[in-house]
């Protein structure tokens, strides 16, 4: 990767996953456009990093924000080379599905898929003109591995499994790749935000499965994928914990 003058938009950016991955493109020499909800947390990691970053409040579920989003950044941090949709949420997510709240399935639908699509919608245009970019999408492993009392979570990752796998089709005629990330079990907020913040429910939700990523192994499997020569494309990755280490 030819880091030095490449730009990243990364949402989720304030948290876990975006955050750790943004640190990482960062410290390869990328230039970072930093979107995330959560405006104190932004100006923190914006204030750690420093130099070549751009803070941008963003809510990936409002759809003229979105479409908008180009407008609000300087010049210098406008041709993106790099979009990671990373953004994303599961409060309610995790229960039956005849005893979900269609609000919830609303929620997660509307950011972990639509706001996706919109992201993308918005930033694509600008590398299919200039013939440049690399979408890495943030999936799941619950995208393809059924696990009881997750549908409407599961659901919106299949569908960014199936977004991923069309877009790389249309766009196989062009330079730009479409990376997709599907982590396993990862230590980050979202999993205290599942169980509405309780974090002794978070707690037992880990040691019930023993076995968990840092947000910083993900991150590096992100720079692995964009590191590989223009001809390889890196379609999917599984990054699954283990009990060694
Ligand atoms: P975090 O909650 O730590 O980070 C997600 C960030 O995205 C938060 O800052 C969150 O803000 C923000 N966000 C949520 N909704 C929106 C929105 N509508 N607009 C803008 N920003 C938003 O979670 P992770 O780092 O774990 O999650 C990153 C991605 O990784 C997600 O797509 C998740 O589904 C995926 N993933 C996570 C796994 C895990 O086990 N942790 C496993 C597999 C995939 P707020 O705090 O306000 O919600």
């Amino acid at each position: 990767m030819t880091d030095r003058q490449r730009i990243a938009f990364v949402t989720g950016a304030a948290s876990g996953i975006g955050r750790a991955i943004c640190v990482s493109l960062h410290g390869k020499g990328c230039r970072i456009v930093l979107a995330d909800r959560q405006e104190d947390r932004l100006a923190v990691l914006a204030g750690e990093l420093g130099a070549d970053v751009f803070p941008l409040a963003l809510d990936i579920t409002d759809g003229a924000a979105v479409a908008n989003c180009l407008g609000r950044l300087p010049p210098e941090f406008r041709d993106i080379d790099i979009l990671v949709n990373n953004a994303g949420h599961d409060i309610g997510g995790r229960t039956r599905f005849d005893i979900g709240s269609a609000d919830d399935w609303s929620a997660i639908i509307e950011t972990n898929l639509i706001g996706l699509m919109r992201v993308t919608r918005a930033i694509l245009p600008g590398m299919i003109e200039r013939g440049v970019g690399d979408v890495v999408n943030m999936s799941s492993i619950s995208a393809i591995r059924m696990v009881p009392d997750q549908a409407p979570y599961s659901a919106s990752k299949a569908g960014v499994h199936m977004l991923s796998d069309i877009i790389r089709a249309e766009l196989a005629e062009t330079p730009i790749r479409v990376i997709e990330i599907l982590p396993g079990l990862t230590r980050t907020n979202i999993v205290a935000s599942r169980h509405r913040g309780d974090e002794e429910a978070a707690r037992k939700y880990f040691e019930r499965f023993g076995m968990a990523l840092d947000p910083e192994d993900i991150a590096r499997c992100v720079l692995f994928a964009l590191d590989q020569p223009p001809h390889v494309q890196i379609a999917q990755m599984f990054v699954l914990p283990t009990n060694r280490g």
